[in-house]
């Protein structure tokens, strides 16, 4: 998708630092953190949000979710906790307009979210 910042970072335009990457996954460290540790996890295919979801293969949104855990243990923080988010649309907080996941531990998180 022309424009999209996380279609750029996957082909290596942007620079990013990347946590994990496969065939059909990228993984990379946000920009802004929001705690110790603040994951994004995408599909390398471009959709715009969690609304769209449907159009991912099944086996990509499954292999996002089976690599959370891994990611939370590689990075020390399966054990206290962590949340996973997704914000979708204007209410929901995305600004970014790819599909990701964020992977959020390291302190004490807050709920409910503002
Ligand atoms: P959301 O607000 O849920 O759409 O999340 C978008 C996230 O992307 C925010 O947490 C931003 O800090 C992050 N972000 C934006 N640009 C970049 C970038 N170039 N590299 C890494 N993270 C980014
Ligand atoms: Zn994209």
């Amino acid at each position: 998708m022309e424009n999209c910042i996380f279609c750029k970072i996957i082909k290596g335009e942007i620079p990013a630092k990347k946590e994990y990457e496969s065939d059909s996954i990228f993984v990379f460290h946000d920009i802004t953190p929001q705690a110790p540790i603040h994951l994004l996890i995408i599909p390398k295919v471009h959709i715009n949000s969690m609304n769209d979801i449907a159009s991912l293969d099944p086996k990509v949104t499954n292999e996002i979710f089976q690599v959370i855990p891994k990611l939370a243990e590689k990075n020390g923080i399966h054990e206290k906790g962590y949340r996973l988010v997704n914000n979708c649309g204007s209410y929901g907080g995305q600004t970014v307009g790819h599909l990701h996941f964020h992977l959020l531990g390291g302190r004490h998180l807050q709920w409910p979210p503002g």
